[in-house]
């Protein structure tokens, strides 16, 4: 399934030395013919259980390796992940990020190994797998030397607690639909005030909840409390 990660940003981080990855997989660590790692519920009803003991000696293997780690278990139960906590992670020499199936893993484990539990979200999925590799490709954006100018995250969404602004590519003209005009103009300067009132007033339209934080947090400028102004009375809904 980790193929995924062997294309765009997470291959360039490995390939600069600045991402390694190495996956252990509990059933090389069952002691039984049919490399078991599942069991039924305790207290009885649907679905089955991750066991301990083969997720206990794929941890303590892989600890081998990571003696520092951080163990993350990736869970719709855990904290949703967001910009900071990916910042965070980034930072973290080493994680070890522990995939879930079936109901999830026996409680037991989470509570001896696991030192965070994250989501990727409010629904559920079958698996950890591509919640590790959603996890391993943002960490990727943050490592250092890794984006180029050309796909530079400085600019990205949440980077400022706001929505990134609209993009557009050549022709300049698309079924009566023009580019807006400052990013024709070669302007610098204008056309960076344009791209952070776009940001400005479209968080204030899609994630309002992320600009109540920042004003409450006091961290909108007065030039950003103008531009957003500006914004609501050119949508004439200031
Ligand atoms: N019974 C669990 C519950 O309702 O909390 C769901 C188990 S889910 C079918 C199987 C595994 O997928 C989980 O152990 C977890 O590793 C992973 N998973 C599913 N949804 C996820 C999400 N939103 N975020 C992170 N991991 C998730």
């Amino acid at each position: 399934m980790f193929a995924a990660l062997n294309y765009g940003i997470p291959r360039r981080a490995q390939e600069k030395g600045a991402l390694e990855l190495e996956y252990w997989d509990p059933r090389c660590y069952t002691t039984d013919v049919h490399r078991t790692v599942d069991d039924t519920p305790y207290g009885g009803g649907p679905g089955m259980v991750m066991k301990v003991a083969p997720l206990q000696a794929a941890i303590a293997a892989a600890r081998e390796k990571l003696p520092k780690a951080t163990i993350i278990y990736l869970s719709p139960q855990g904290k949703r992940l967001d910009h900071a906590t990916i910042a965070q992670l980034s930072e973290t020499p080493e994680l070890i990020l522990l995939c879930g199936r079936y109901e999830g893993i026996d409680e037991r484990l989470i509570a001896l190994e696991v030192d965070a539990e994250y989501s990727i979200g409010d629904y559920v999925l079958s698996g950890g797998e591509l919640p590790a590799m959603v996890l391993i490709d943002a960490i990727s954006r943050h490592l250092p030397n890794v984006l180029g100018d050309s796909d530079s995250a400085i600019e990205d969404s949440f980077v400022d607690a706001l929505l990134d602004c609209p993009h557009y590519t050549r022709p300049a003209e698309i079924a009566g639909k023009s580019v807006p005009d400052v990013l024709l103009s070669g302007d610098h300067a204008a056309i960076k005030q344009w791209r952070l009132k776009q940001s400005l007033g479209r968080t204030w339209e899609r994630r309002p909840d992320l600009l109540e934080n920042r004003a409450k947090q006091k961290t909108l400028s007065k030039l950003e409390q103008s531009l957003l102004e500006d914004y609501k009375k050119d949508s004439g809904r200031s």
